[in-house]
């Protein structure tokens, strides 16, 4: 089946006893045992499993390619699980231009736990390779990356962490299995923030961890999922999964808004850089075009000029909201640097912009009375 159909019919199944089209929200904490002992309608407790997370499950998976998905109550939760999943001395090889939570959780949380991280430019491969030690048995991806938008090579990346006996591993949160499909291209594990477009409304949190194959790594995952029990709720699932069944939609309205406003910015004389791999003279751009089918929603922009330029622009927007989060059908405006706190590296003058699907035009006229003197 083609992935515009699998998102348009997420979940749909017939309910047998009711002819219910759309499908039910399974509250249930506790499932029936037969009489011989046994659970053969295979649901226990729903912290172990609840079939309307095991519903976007199978959806999640179908999206991607994979054989087999792990739903989490966040996508911070979800990438936990992939880093819980490894054992206390490995090493990991992850991007220094990533989510700055996944950043937090590595440096802060799982340095206490053990796990070994290098930041270097993953989009080098020579980089990587200079990073690799005996134990590395992950290597993080993330691209396009956030916020400067760097473009990864997939197929390359995951190349190099399989001639070592490591597992890659992309976040592929931004570009969304409609523009991007990773395990296509070789990489192990996907993990998605699907507050951000499979959601696709700004209502709900969740994360998902989806694999190739039901491996012994996977077999991890779902054991941490199971056990710590960071699971969502089976009325965020129920909206998740409903998000998703437009998600093709949605993303070709958020590609196209971006390409044309991309194009507006780069024009626009006080704008000193646009980071979209949509563009031409984008660094990644060629590689984007290869392994995406579509550039997304996300972009950032430098204004000319520093700290201050930049925050008077996000205070004229009208249209645009001035809030942090990404991938719903609203226009946001943030400046990065000032949420990423004092260690943060990214420019001063930075705004991310997540396109949303209103039209273009009203967009443009926005940024363009925000952007006057
Ligand atoms: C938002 C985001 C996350 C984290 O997701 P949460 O649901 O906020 O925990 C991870 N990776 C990327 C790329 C994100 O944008």
């Amino acid at each position: 089946m083609r992935i515009e159909t699998i998102a348009a019919q997420a979940g749909h199944q017939i309910d047998a006893q009711t002819g219910a089209v759309a499908p039910p929200i399974h509250v249930s904490t506790t499932f029936e045992r037969d009489a011989d002992g046994e659970y053969s309608r295979g649901f226990v407790y729903s912290r172990s499993g609840n079939p309307t997370r095991s519903s976007l499950e199978a959806v999640l998976a179908d999206l991607e390619g994979g054989q087999c998905a792990a739903a989490f109550s966040s996508g911070s939760a979800a990438s936990a699980a992939v880093f819980q999943a490894l054992s206390a001395g490995d090493h990991i090889v992850a991007p220094n231009d990533c989510y700055h939570g996944t950043t937090t959780l590595l440096r802060n949380v799982f340095s206490r736990w053990g796990l070994e991280t290098t930041f270097t430019d993953v989009t080098e491969p020579e980089r990587v390779k200079e990073a690799m030690r005996p134990n590395t048995r992950l290597i993080w991806v993330e691209t396009p990356s956030n916020p400067m938008l760097k473009v990864t090579d997939i197929r390359r990346t995951a190349q190099i962490a399989h001639d070592a006996g490591a597992v890659c591993v992309c976040d592929n949160t931004w570009a969304t299995p409609i523009n991007q499909t990773p395990l296509a291209l070789g990489a192990d594990l996907v993990v998605h923030a699907t507050t951000k477009y499979l959601g696709g409304h700004s209502d709900v949190m969740g994360g998902a961890v989806v694999s190739a194959t039901d491996d012994d790594f996977f077999g991890r995952v779902r054991e941490v999922q199971r056990t710590y029990g960071a699971v969502p709720s089976p009325f965020d699932c129920w909206l998740v999964n409903r998000g998703i069944r437009t998600l093709h939609l949605r993303m070709k309205a958020h590609g196209e808004n971006a390409m044309s406003i991309a194009r507006f910015l780069s024009d626009h004389p006080r704008v000193e850089a646009v980071h979209y791999p949509g563009l031409k003279d984008h660094p990644g751009h060629s590689i984007a075009s290869k392994q995406m089918s579509g550039f997304g929603g996300m972009m950032s922009l430098q204004v000319r000029g520093g700290r201050d330029e930049a925050m008077n622009v996000a205070a004229k927007v009208k249209l645009f909201t001035r809030a942090t989060s990404l991938g719903g059908t609203e226009s946001l405006i943030e400046h990065r640097a000032s949420i990423e706190g004092l260690q943060s590296k990214t420019p001063q003058n930075l705004l991310r912009l997540s396109i949303g699907i209103e039209n273009a035009a009203d967009l443009i006229e926005d940024l363009e009375q925000a952007l006057e003197n």
